[in-house]
């Protein structure tokens, strides 16, 4: 029997995707770093050096992260498009949403010096338009503010959902469903702000759970772009019943009745 698996022979895979770069994201990345996690953080270029700052009313102070500090911060980690002031975009015209999409993707490559592949949408609009948009800007997916509430992997890239956000009192248990789910390439992607933890008391719970999938050998940290490229390479893989045709540039994985194996770029395995 063929499984798919995820890169290194591994099960499942976890992601955090946070948006809005804010001042909290330094404890929360040093949270990923200490547990060898990896995070997807969602940035406006544009508000970087507002000194625009707001009380949360469970009363901790919300502040955006200025260039000098993010710039080093989120090496390791993938830096994503969240457009460039954080707009609601239900009533912005085309060349608007263009110039928000296109302004902070440039921004952002020139501050990070890396290419900025992936977009999440700010607040919950989200349009056929803005999605033409962000395909036109070049962007590899586009997260969305809708949970899947399933560890399945979606297939599409432009309306991709995390499993959840905000987990709160419910989190060690979706962990745990995690770890027990026979799901092929099963996810857990977990959406928020870093700011919530503060707001919630949630460090301790997200430590917890920090420390438990690091402790686990089938599970994967990994990127939302490394997670899309890597599902794009093995949706070109020509798959029968006796063999297995790489055609990406891509390694994939597999389990072949139990045991793993890696078919090499642009190369085929015949069992
Ligand atoms: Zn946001």
């Amino acid at each position: 029997m063929i499984r798919k698996l995820y890169p290194k022979g591994k099960e499942k895979a976890f992601n955090v995707t946070f948006d809005d770069g804010v001042l909290q994201d330094i404890r929360f990345v040093e949270l990923l770093n200490k547990y060898n996690l990896k995070g997807t953080f969602n940035l406006n270029s544009g508000l970087m050096e507002s000194e625009f700052e707001w009380t949360h009313k469970n009363g901790s102070i919300v502040k955006r992260l200025s260039k000098d500090k993010a710039a080093p911060l989120y090496q390791g980690h993938e830096v994503a498009c969240h457009t460039l002031t954080h707009p609601y975009m239900d009533d912005l015209s085309e060349a608007e949403i263009l110039y928000e999409l296109k302004t902070d993707k440039d921004k952002l490559e020139k501050l990070f010096k890396r290419e900025i592949k992936g977009f999440a949408v700010p607040f919950h609009y989200y349009s056929g338009l803005i999605e033409s948009c962000v395909k036109q800007c070049g962007f590899s997916y586009a997260r969305i503010s809708e949970e899947s509430r399933s560890f399945t992997l979606q297939n599409d890239f432009y309306k991709w959902k995390a499993t959840i956000f905000h987990p709160r009192n419910s989190f060690d248990d979706i962990v745990r469903q995690f770890i027990a789910s026979e799901e092929e390439l099963a996810l857990l992607q977990v959406g928020g702000h870093s700011y919530d933890l503060d707001a919630e008391d949630m460090w301790d719970s997200f430590e917890s759970v920090f420390k438990e999938i690091s402790s686990r050998n089938d599970i994967l940290p990994m990127t939302t772009i490394e997670i899309i490229e890597y599902l794009q390479a093995m949706n070109q893989a020509e798959i029968t019943g006796s063999s297995i045709k790489n055609n990406s540039d891509t390694g994939l994985w597999f389990s072949l009745d139990g045991s793993a194996c890696e078919v090499k770029p642009n190369d085929y395995m015949i069992f």
